[in-house]
């Protein structure tokens, strides 16, 4: 044992590592117990068109609260789930959670859920996804599901093809965090996905960087001519608004637009949202 080695840094590391190593399985407890009690909460994020600034959609963003530690971040243990065995339940919850709030909002509004690639793996995606749709009431042409690009890293076939049952069956198909990993055009000549999501990376720089604006405008392009909606994520101030406008993004989505809403919140957002854009609308903008 590495105890018996006395001051060695081994004996040193050994106790990091064994202390990492209980914290991890704590949280991975922690994380189990909050799936099983449905403690996982649904942040809603509004997306907007472009057009007609009205609210499209809402992300379904997933929050966890840990009882002693408090809030821990998605990208943390979303990570965690994958690692432990858990994000098919948890992305179910999420599903679930999303297509029961989304039933009560007006039919012309969507919610996007995303998606691990590890949900593809297991082939009982489009059954749990059919499964929650009827369950909730809500039409398949309202749910949106984001994957992103590590989908199609193995198995590609396999992940096409659950790709069109579930568009098949009614449900859009977005791919999120454009630009970014091993995210490809290619793609797009071997799945027309509904809606192409521009990373946020591009976002940030796009007022002044010439590199970031000419990729914006090649994808809004490629999406123009695809039939492809471009939703541009992330955006925070007016000018990088005006510039992702003019350079033809159909959608937007960011703080500027606004944040991540418990969904109590949602039908006072649409309210307000409605009524701004019907003074700010042009005569061609739909309301209801
Ligand atoms: P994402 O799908 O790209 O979601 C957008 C992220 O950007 C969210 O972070 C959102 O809160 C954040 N965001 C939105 N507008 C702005 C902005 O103007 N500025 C900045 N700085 N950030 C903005 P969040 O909620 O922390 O989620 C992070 C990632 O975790 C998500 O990225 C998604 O990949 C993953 N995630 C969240 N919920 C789920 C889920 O239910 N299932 C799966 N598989 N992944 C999820
Ligand atoms: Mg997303
Ligand atoms: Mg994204
Ligand atoms: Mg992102």
């Amino acid at each position: 044992r590495a105890k018996e080695n006395g001051r060695g840094s081994t004996c040193f590391y050994d106790a990091a590592l064994d202390a990492a190593l209980r914290e991890h399985r704590r949280l991975e407890q922690a994380l189990r117990l909050a799936l099983e009690q449905d403690l996982i909460d649904v942040a809603f994020q509004p997306v907007l068109s472009t057009e007609t600034r009205l609210v499209t959609s809402f992300e379904a963003l997933a929050r966890w609260h840990h009882p002693a530690k408090g809030p821990i971040p998605p990208s943390e243990f979303i990570a965690l789930a994958e690692e432990c065995g858990l994000v098919e339940a948890l992305g179910t919850n999420v599903l679930r959670r999303a297509c029961d709030a989304a039933r009560s909002w007006p039919d012309d509004v969507s919610v996007a859920v995303n998606l691990s690639p590890l949900q593809f793996q297991t082939g009982r995606l489009c059954e749990t996804v059919r499964s929650v749709l009827a369950a909730s009431g809500l039409r398949a042409g309202r749910l949106q599901l984001e994957v992103t690009e590590g989908l199609l890293i193995r198995d590609v076939e396999r992940t096409f093809q659950q790709l069109e049952e579930l568009r098949a069956i009614g449900i859009q198909i977005l791919m999120d965090d454009f630009g970014v990993g091993y995210s490809s055009l290619s793609y797009f000549q071997r799945f027309r996905f509904d809606k192409v999501k521009i990373d946020r990376s591009f976002v940030e720089t796009a007022p002044t960087a010439l590199a970031a604006q000419a990729i914006i405008q090649a994808v809004t392009q490629v999406g123009q001519t695809l039939g492809m909606g471009v939703v541009a994520e992330g955006v925070e101030t007016e000018e990088q608004m005006q510039m992702l406008v003019s350079l033809g993004c159909t959608h937007v989505q960011g703080y500027l637009l606004g944040r991540p809403l418990v969904e109590s919140m949602v039908r006072d957002f649409l309210h307000a949202n409605r009524g701004m854009a019907k003074r700010l609308a042009a005569p061609t903008a739909r309301h209801d």
